[in-house]
């Protein structure tokens, strides 16, 4: 969903991408991520669902009341980022 209150950031996107496109916030924040070699493999998806409370991309979509849409075989569901974390290094699955 794209609209002047929503964005939409596709989980398979590199932080190398991010980096270059998309909210100020998490491009600064995706180009804080690691090394240019880790950023051109590493996607905003694996960084967040990784359960790294040391996450960069997590602070800035926390701030933002990001949510994170979640696809299991054909089903689908929104939930807030924060109820993603419930669990140190077990996100939601
Ligand atoms: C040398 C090094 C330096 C690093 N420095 C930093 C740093 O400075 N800051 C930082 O935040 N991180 C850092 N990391 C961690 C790294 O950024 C994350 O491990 C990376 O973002 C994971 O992304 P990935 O796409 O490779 O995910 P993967 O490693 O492939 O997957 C990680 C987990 O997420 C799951 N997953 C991946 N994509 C999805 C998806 N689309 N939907 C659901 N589940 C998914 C996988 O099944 C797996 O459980 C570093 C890692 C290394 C090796």
């Amino acid at each position: 969903m794209r609209d002047r209150r929503h964005h939409h950031h596709g989980g398979t996107r590199t932080l190398g991408r991010h980096t270059r496109a998309g909210r100020r916030i998490l491009a600064r924040a995706a180009a804080a991520c690691g090394s240019v070699q880790i950023r051109n493999m590493a996607t905003l998806g694996g960084n967040l669902a990784n359960g790294s409370p040391a996450a960069d991309t997590a602070t800035p979509l926390l701030a933002l009341d990001a949510e994170v849409v979640l696809v299991d075989a054909g089903d689908w569901r929104k939930l807030p980022l924060t109820e993603f974390y419930s669990v140190l290094k077990r996100p939601r699955r």
